[in-house]
C-alpha cells in the first residue's frame, strides 16, 4: 500500500498490539467470543475512536489510516478486525446522525472501549433484500415498542449497544428507522453465537425484540429516515471490509514465500520452480492492484469529507469490495496450493486465511449485489 496519507504511528501501535495481544486468544477456548480485554487493549491503543471526532475521545482517523489499519490487525487475524470494522462504523454513524445528547452519552465511552457496539440489520428473510425487513417499531406513548427478530449479528452477545433497524411504516418499504438499542433493553436477547467457518474471533448470532420497549431519543436520524442512516455507513465499511481482505492476502503471499524457501522437493527449494514462481506472481498482481483499489476508494471518503462532493464513494467503495475480496479468495486458496498437504492443515495458517477470506466475500453486501452496485452506477 502507498502510506501517502497514513500516520505511521498509528500503524506502528497497531503492529506491536497485534504481536503482543492477538496470540493469546488465537485458541479454541476463546472460539466464537470477543474476549474483552482484547477490546480493551485495542480501545487503550486509540482504535475504538477510530471514526469519532476529538472532542468526543475518538483520534478521528482518515479513511486511509482506518483502512491501514484494518490491513494490518487482519494481517494478524480477521476476527478482531471485523468486530472493531463494525464497532468504528456504528460509531461512525452516531457521529454523523445523532442528536448531540446522543453524542454525548455514546461516543466518548465508545471511544474508551467502555461500549462495544453492533450493527443490526439483516433478518431471517431479509439479507440482500433489505427492504424485506419485517422487524416493527411502534410509537407507544413514552417511545417505541420494537418486535421482531435479527441474525448473522457480529458481536451479539457481547456488545453493548446495537444500532437496530426496524420498520415504522406500516404500507411502505422505505419506512425504515434506526434506534441505538442498549443490550440492558427489557424485552432484547439474543441466540447462541453460530457455529461458523471460521473468523473464531468475531462471533454472530441471532436477536429478538419481544415488545422491547425504548425511550424516544433512542430513535437516530428522522423517523422513517433509517436507510439513509443505514446506507451512510456502508461505503466506509465497504472499504475497511477490502482492507481485511488485503491483510490476508498479504499475510497468505508472505507465509507461502517462507514456507516455500525451507521447503526442498526434486533437490530444490519450491521458490525456485517456476510454475510456482509464476502463481506467486499472480498473487502479488491481485494484491497490488486491491490495494491501490482500496485506497482509492479510502482517499475519495476522505475527499468527500473534506467536502468534495464529485466523488463516487458508492462506486468506489464497492468496486475496491469485490475485487480485493475476491482477490483474498484467489491468493488464500491459492497459498493453501503452494503449502500442499500442510495447506490442509490448521497446525499451518493458511487454510484460516481461505476460511476467513470467504466471509468476506459474503458480508458487507455480498460481491453479487457490489456488482449489482458497480454495473448501476456506471450505467447512470
Ligand atoms: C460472518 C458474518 C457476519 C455478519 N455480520 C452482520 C452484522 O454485523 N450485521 C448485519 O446486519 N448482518 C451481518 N451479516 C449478514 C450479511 O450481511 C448477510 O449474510 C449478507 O448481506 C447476505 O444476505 P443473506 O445471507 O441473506 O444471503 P441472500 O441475500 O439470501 O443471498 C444468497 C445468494 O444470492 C445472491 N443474491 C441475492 N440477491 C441477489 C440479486 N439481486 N442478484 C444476484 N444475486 C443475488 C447473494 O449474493 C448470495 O450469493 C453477517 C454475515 C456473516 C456471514
Amino acid at each position: 500500500m502507498i502510506h501517502a496519507f497514513i500516520d505511521p504511528l498509528v500503524i506502528e501501535t497497531v503492529t506491536r498490539l497485534c504481536e503482543s495481544e492477538i496470540p493469546k486468544y488465537q485458541g479454541e477456548d476463546y472460539y466464537n467470543t470477543i474476549p474483552r480485554s482484547l477490546f480493551t487493549a485495542m480501545c487503550d491503543a486509540g482504535l475504538g475512536g477510530l471514526s469519532i471526532p476529538e472532542e468526543y475521545g475518538g483520534i478521528a482517523a482518515s479513511a486511509t489510516t482506518s483502512a491501514a489499519v484494518f490491513e494490518t490487525i487482519s494481517r494478524y487475524d480477521v476476527g478482531p478486525a471485523i468486530f472493531l470494522s463494525v464497532h468504528t462504523m456504528v460509531s461512525g454513524i452516531i457521529s454523523r446522525h445523532g442528536s448531540e445528547e446522543q453524542k454525548q452519552i455514546y461516543l466518548p465511552k465508545l471511544a474508551s472501549g467502555e461500549l462495544l457496539a453492533a450493527f443490526a440489520l439483516t433478518e431471517p428473510h431479509a439479507g440482500s433484500d433489505t427492504a424485506a425487513i419485517t422487524t416493527e417499531a411502534h410509537l407507544i406513548p413514552d417511545g417505541f415498542s420494537l418486535n421482531g427478530n435479527k441474525c448473522y449479528i457480529t458481536s451479539a452477545g457481547f456488545a453493548d449497544i446495537y444500532l437496530t433497524f426496524a420498520k415504522t411504516e406500516d404500507d411502505s418499504t422505505s419506512g425504515l428507522s434506526g434506534f441505538i438499542v442498549p443490550a440492558t433493553t427489557p424485552g432484547l436477547s439474543w441466540g447462541k453465537p453460530e457455529k461458523k467457518m471460521g473468523a473464531e474471533l468475531s462471533p454472530i448470532a441471532s436477536i429478538f425484540f419481544d415488545n422491547a420497549t425504548l425511550p424516544k431519543n433512542a430513535l437516530i436520524g428522522a423517523l422513517h429516515g433509517g436507510r439513509k442512516v443505514a446506507l451512510s455507513g456502508l461505503a466506509g465499511g465497504r472499504v475497511n471490509i477490502a482492507a481485511c481482505a488485503n491483510g490476508l492476502s498479504r499475510a497468505a503471499i508472505e507465509d507461502s514465500i517462507a514456507y516455500m524457501r525451507e521447503r526442498h522437493q526434486f533437490g530444490k527449494s519450491l521458490v525456485d520452480f517456476q510454475g510456482l514462481q509464476f502463481m506467486l506472481a499472480d498473487m502479488h498482481t491481485k494484491i497490488a492492484a486491491a490495494q491501490l483499489l482500496t485506497e482509492k476508494a479510502a482517499h475519495d471518503l476522505d475527499i468527500l469529507a473534506n467536502g468534495d462532493t464529485t466523488v463516487n464513494t458508492k462506486l468506489s467503495s464497492s468496486t475496491a469490495k469485490c475485487f480485493a475480496t475476491d482477490a483474498a479468495m484467489a491468493i488464500t486458496t491459492d497459498a493453501v496450493q503452494l503449502f500442499g498437504g500442510a495447506g490442509y492443515i490448521k497446525d499451518y495458517t493458511v487454510e484460516r486465511y481461505m476460511r476467513d477470506a470467504k466471509m468476506l466475500q459474503i458480508v458487507e453486501g455480498t460481491n453479487q449485489i457490489q456488482r449489482l452496485i458497480i454495473a448501476r452506477e456506471i450505467i447512470e
